[in-house]
């Protein structure tokens, strides 16, 4: 595990004028703090003893006969990605797909996570796939979960994804045939299933995780993860948020993540006593959450939501663009802090930038960017110290951005109060309470918003393993990482194609990237349509120039990352981890990663890929 090596020494008080050594002496003093020896292995799995936590509390169960068919585009997966690329494949032609899920429906995140408060947090307008083709527009700038979750109910429903689904259904191994050319796909339901096109889509984000906090198995008051949200012991349901069986609960949640900004002010209007337990503070800015302005839909010319898509990439990739369609906290974070600040700085400038110039640039436009930050803290939270415990001290770029407009106001709650432990995490669990720095905080109730398993590898997070050609295992070839050409293929694994951010660009919108990656997908199975069919596959040569250009890519991320506070973002301070989100995207940034693809399809030559042999697929089937 590769860490920067630092003093833990705290640099006192913050000097009145930008001083950047304080700057950096402060950030690493943060760090360290933070910093845990056991990295990943801090967290524990919801198998197990654990397994409960990873039930599914929205569905009940329902018993089936196994299936033994055959298909010919097998989905993994039910979430946005794989609705994005399923619609995009049936526009392309192909009839015969089947998505299969362990969930009880479609929708993925939004199907799991239904915690009261959950909302995108990134525009609705740019969030929420296929909105011209449903001829739909969200109630607010920033919709909340149970629309989103229904709009992707309407979008299996509209292009008939629902037909030959299996819900409730792990997979469980996949192999390849090479004397059939065709996949058999085995399920826990008993199925067998082959296909003769694989998606593999798991999610990026979607396995929970629990901190191995000692004693987390000894505790025996009513616990769940954010993403099994308990209304039955909470009252209120998804799409009622009035928590009324916590009147008389004391109730503690651990985290301060993005789902814990979300989740936290609706405890606190409900429960009788919330302790929200931090180790590291979010740098929470405004939101500016509306609903729809009644006039926004008849603004809108056809193509309006890619052109505001892209829009939205290419101010939050620093690549900027003439007019800024979305214009919320992203943009201008991004505005302030990328490219076009640096542009307008050389500009200002009579003298030429050096490297150096920009780095010690954008550090200090971080650092004023921070303040504005910590300086809403102070003015939102009236308890001065509670103001100091929730004040973050590293790069705004270090943590996903965050925003909301009563997350911070909650902790002025008489009932709520925040337990910062400092960096150092949660000591360890009684029967009955949370220990922090030798105090302990009974609790009736324990909400785990602790994120999700990240930085794995990949095999483990998608629960199964995929065996290719001549016995070869995806967890072996993948041990040091995944090994791609474009993050859709992979060598010695033929017509098999992965969604979401393996060795691709990453948008903040993760919309944008699955569109761009479904529409990749539906040209490569529309080429070896027209190819007649067999077996495409990425050859070993790309697969490595790829993997070389992947590599080359993120040496300037991995170094930006070196100070930053630890997260799932940089696999907790180890950014030599192969399985980082790190280094899952590529360097060059989104709007680079699309057009390298777009210019590949344009060649039309289906560089590095191979079509060969096997039977004609006619058209549609
Ligand atoms: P995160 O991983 O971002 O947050 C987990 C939280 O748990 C952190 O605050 C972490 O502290 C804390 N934690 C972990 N272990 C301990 C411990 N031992 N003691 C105390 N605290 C602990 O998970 P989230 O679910 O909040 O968010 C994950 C991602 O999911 C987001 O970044 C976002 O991409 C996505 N998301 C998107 C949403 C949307 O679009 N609406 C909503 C929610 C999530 P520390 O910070 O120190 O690591």
């Amino acid at each position: 595990m590769s860490t920067v090596t630092v003093e833990l020494r705290d640099p006192g008080p913050q000097p009145d004028t930008y001083d950047p050594d304080w700057v950096h002496a402060k950030y690493a003093f943060e760090r360290a703090k933070r910093l845990r020896r056991d990295g990943l292995d801090q967290f524990v799995e919801v198998t197990a003893e654990f397994s409960h936590y990873a039930d599914d509390l929205y569905t009940e169960r329902t018993e089936r006969d196994p299936v033994d068919d055959e298909v010919q585009v097998l989905v993994i997966g039910a979430g946005l990605g794989s609705l994005i690329a399923a619609v995009r494949l049936r526009e392309a032609g192909f009839d015969d797909i089947r998505m299969v899920d362990k969930a009880g429906d479609v929708g993925g995140t939004w199907y799991w996570n239904r915690y009261p408060g959950a909302q995108c947090d990134v525009e609705a307008y740019v969030y929420m796939p296929l909105l011209e083709e449903l001829d739909y527009i969200p109630e607010r700038k920033y919709a909340f979960g149970p629309e989103i979750r229904k709009h992707c109910v309407r979008i299996a429903e509209k292009y008939d994804l629902y037909r030959n689904s299996l819900f409730q259904t792990a997979v469980t191994g996949m192999e390849w045939d090479d004397d059939a050319g065709k996949w058999t796909v085995t399920t826990d339901r008993g199925d067998t299933i082959t296909a003769t096109v694989v998606v593999v889509s798991p999610g990026p984000l979607s396995r929970p995780k629990l901190p191995g906090i000692p004693g987390i198995n000894e505790f025996t008051g009513h616990t769940f993860h954010t993403s099994r949200w308990d209304y039955g012991y909470t009252g209120g349901g998804e799409e009622n948020w009035e928590l009324t069986g916590l009147a008389d609960k004391t109730v503690g949640i651990v985290g301060t993540g993005a789902t814990a900004l979300q989740c936290v002010p609706h405890t606190g209007r409900f429960a009788e006593q919330l302790y929200v337990f931090q180790r590291t503070p979010a740098a929470v800015d405004v939101r500016g959450d509306h609903p729809t302005d009644p006039g926004f839909a008849a603004g809108l010319k056809p193509g309006w939501q890619k052109e505001r898509i892209e829009n939205f990439t290419h101010w939050t990739s620093g690549a900027g663009a003439e007019v800024d369609l979305v214009s919320d906290g992203w943009t201008k974070v991004s505005n302030d802090l990328t490219t076009p600040a640096v542009l307008r700085e050389m500009a200002r400038r009579t003298e030429p930038m050096t490297m150096e110039d920009i780095g010690e640039f954008l550090y200090e436009e971080d650092f004023k960017s921070m303040e504005a930050v910590r300086a809403h803290i102070a003015d939102v939270v009236d308890d001065p110290e509670t103001a100091k415990a929730l004040t973050p001290w590293y790069k705004r770029m270090c943590k996903r951005l965050s925003f909301h407009d009563s997350y911070l106001q909650t902790f002025n709650r008489d009932n709520v109060t925040l337990v910062d432990t400092d960096g150092r995490g949660i000591e360890r669990l009684t029967t009955d309470g949370v220990v922090v720095g030798g105090t302990e905080y009974k609790v009736d109730a324990l909400i785990f918003a602790t994120g999700f398993e990240v930085g794995t590898n990949y095999t483990k997070r998608a629960g199964f393993d995929i065996v290719g050609r001549n016995g070869i295992r995806l967890s072996d070839k993948w041990a040091k990482g995944p090994r791609t050409l474009h993050g859709l293929q992979t060598h010695d694994f033929p017509n098999c194609f992965f969604l979401g951010y393996t060795q691709s660009g990453i948008a903040p919108n993760y919309v944008h990237t699955a569109e761009e990656r479904a529409g990749h997908l539906a040209y490569l199975l529309g080429r070896w349509r027209e190819l007649g069919g067999g077996v495409i596959e990425a050859d070993q040569d790309a697969e490595e120039q790829w993997c070389t250009a992947m590599a080359d890519s993120t040496v300037v991320g991995k170094q930006f990352f070196l100070d930053c506070t630890p997260s799932y973002l940089d696999s907790e301070g180890d950014n030599d981890n192969p399985d980082s989100l790190l280094v899952a995207g590529y360097g060059g940034g989104p709007i680079a990663f699309f057009d390298i693809l777009r210019q590949w399809r344009e060649a039309g030559d289906m560089a590095g890929v191979s079509v060969s042999g096997g039977a004609p697929a006619a058209p549609g089937r």
